[in-house]
């Protein structure tokens, strides 16, 4: 009795305990936001505790099967969860899932882990549901910026690139072609500069905006950075084609864009194209091959559309190869002064000479002036190469002069950015000081080019050199707007008709009624005038007869070196 006693005690003991655990598991899983699910599989016991009603509207006595779960869940998701929920028709352990339900608001992540006895059979089950629309909704947002360009709205860069990546792979299979745009707003920073940024983002926003209405599944469209927007098209065909969009794009472009600051902007844009396969094999190089070409058309007087072929990649090489030696051949001493001589057109004097630069690179290559000034006058290398040309002509000037004694005018090129310095005069002045050189010894030649930004910035500064005594002479005129009327009041002395003029004179009727009108409105504005490039004794003999004052050209002389010109100098004094 005793013993039955005891033994009763114990069971009742072990029941107490069993219990307060089972309340501690239950009431742990009832404060937790998720819902649990176990299962055993030996007697077919299914319980549920947790948050149970914040994921399923559905009573636990009614899951009939689990497989009903997959109601609560969006069709694409049904399969997947069926899947782990059954997820010992696969005899693995564990598994999760991700779904989402029914009302697209939850997400759900699902969890099963099952035992199973050493036979590999089921013992139990346990299921656990986990709420996690937060973290998803959080990776939303992180993956629309990995994405997504906030501004507008299209594909941020890195994201173009991948789906072109994905495009070209498919391309190589299907044989297809692959058109690479590459759309760039003209004159943005004026707009930027003069409006403002919060004007300047808007433009970009709403052109963004009209250029996402291409974007189709064949067409993506994206906003790389500032004003810069590529576009790919899969398989160009029908109104999907280059120059359709082209067209579309430029037909939008004749009514401006109307913004929220009642901003009115009329904008036109430079486009470059790259097609696979032609231009490129690989996403990187088509878009760089798009923005050569994209250059190309802005370097064309923008608003136009360029298309790559490989002359332009040869050019374009040839121009990054000219700028890397560039930088060392000052230091390298590379560079030297050549001379050509001008001649009074009546008397045949000598009047001066042209300082014309010289650069023969490690190689011993020679590099054209016109191909290689225009890549320094970008990267800035134009400064100390254009002070280099004004020491070294003025150097030559003072000591040709003090051995020769004879007097000429030395004209040295100056580019528009060398121009435009503010320490221009200053360093001009004390090169002149140290040579010890008259400054009317001195002629500059200046582009129109110089003229088109800060008209009366420019001028001034004529005005001042001239009050110094320095000579200023209009080069290339004639090739540039040319508009006559600007000249007026333009304090310059001379007037270098350009060569163009001069080739088509002796054929070209029209070219001589303009070439006769310059050279007498140049004597009216009493400006002097050179004719440069001339060539032929026809030529000479036009210009002499129409009263053009001094001819420069290789019919007279070719430019030459320092030493020629010595020789040149010291024929004429003996
Ligand atoms: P530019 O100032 O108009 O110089 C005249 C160019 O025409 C020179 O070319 C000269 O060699 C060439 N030339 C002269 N007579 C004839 C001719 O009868 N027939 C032909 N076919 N050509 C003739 P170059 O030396 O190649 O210079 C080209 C351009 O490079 C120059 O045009 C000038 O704009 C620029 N440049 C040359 N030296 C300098 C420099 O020291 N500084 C700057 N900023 N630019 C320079
Ligand atoms: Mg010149
Ligand atoms: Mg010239």
């Amino acid at each position: 009795m005793d013993e039955l006693h005891y033994q009763y005690n114990l069971l009742r003991a072990k029941n107490q305990t069993l219990e307060s655990t089972e309340r501690m598991y239950r009431s742990i899983c009832n404060t937790s936001t998720n819902a649990f699910l176990y299962y055993s599989f030996t007697d077919n016991k299914l319980f549920t505790m947790g948050a149970w009603e914040s994921y399923f509207d559905i009573r636990i006595d009614s899951i009939k099967n689990l497989a009903s779960l997959t109601e609560f869940v969006q069709d694409k998701y049904q399969l997947a969860l069926r899947e782990i929920l059954y997820l010992e028709q696969t005899k693995m352990e564990r598994a999760s899932k991700e779904v989402c339900l029914l009302n697209g608001k939850k997400w759900v992540e699902c969890e099963v882990n099952i035992s199973y006895d050493e036979k590999q059979r089921p013992i139990e089950k346990i299921i656990r549901f986990k709420d996690i629309t937060k973290f998803k909704k959080q990776n939303d947002e992180l993956s629309y910026l990995a994405y997504y360009d906030i501004l507008t709205g299209l594909y941020n860069r890195n994201y173009f690139v991948r789906i072109l990546a994905d495009w070209l792979r498919k391309a190589e299979t299907d044989k297809s072609v692959v058109s690479v745009v590459f759309i760039d707003i003209d004159d943005f920073r004026k707009i930027n500069d003069g409006l403002g940024l919060i004007v300047g983002d808007e433009l970009v926003q709403v052109f963004g905006q009209f250029l996402g209405t291409f974007s189709q599944e064949n067409v993506i469209v994206s906003h790389f950075n500032s004003d810069i927007y590529c576009m790919a098209i899969y398989d160009p065909c029908g109104n999907r084609t280059v120059d359709a969009i082209y067209h579309e794009i430029q037909s939008r472009l004749q009514k401006p864009f109307l913004l929220s600051t009642r901003h009115e902007l009329d904008i036109t844009v430079s486009v470059g194209v790259a097609e696979y396969p032609e231009a490129a094999k690989s996403a990187l190089e088509l878009i760089n091959c798009a923005e050569i070409v994209m250059f190309k058309s802005k370097a064309g007087g923008k608003n136009g559309l360029t298309y790559f072929d490989t002359p332009i990649l040869n050019d374009f090489l040839k121009n990054i190869e000219i700028e890397n030696k560039l930088k060392e051949a000052l230091f390298a001493n590379q560079f030297e002064l050549n001379f050509q001589p001008q001649y009074d057109s009546s008397s045949g004097r000598l009047r001066g000479v042209e300082a014309l630069i010289r650069w023969k690179d490690h190689m011993g290559k020679s590099v054209s002036p016109s191909d290689f000034i225009p890549i320094a006058e970008k990267n800035g290398t134009i400064v100390p190469i254009g002070n280099w040309v004004i020491d070294e002509a003025i150097r030559i000037l003072a000591e040709v002069k003090r051995k020769y004694r004879i007097d000429f005018v030395m004209s040295i090129n100056i580019s528009a950015i060398q121009y435009k310095r503010d320490e221009f005069v200053g360093d001009l002045i004390a090169i002149l000081r140290k040579y010890d050189v008259n400054p009317n010894e001195i002629e500059l030649e200046i582009t129109e080019t110089v003229l088109i930004d800060d008209f009366k910035l420019v001028k001034d500064k004529m005005h001042t050199l001239r009050e110094y005594g320095v000579k200023v002479s209009l080069d290339d005129f004639g090739t540039g707007f040319s508009s006559l009327s600007y000249l007026k009041g333009l304090p310059i002395d001379t007037l270098k008709i350009d060569k163009t003029f001069v080739d088509t004179v002796i054929v070209d009727e029209s070219t001589r009624i303009i070439m006769e009108s310059i050279i007498h409105m140049a004597k009216r504005l009493g400006y002097d005038t050179v004719a440069e490039g001339v060539e032929t004794k026809e030529q000479y003999d036009y210009l002499k007869s129409i009263g053009c004052d001094t001819i420069q050209g290789f019919y007279l002389s070719k430019p030459m070196s320092v030493e020629a010109f010595e020789q040149l100098l010291s024929e004429m004094i003996h």
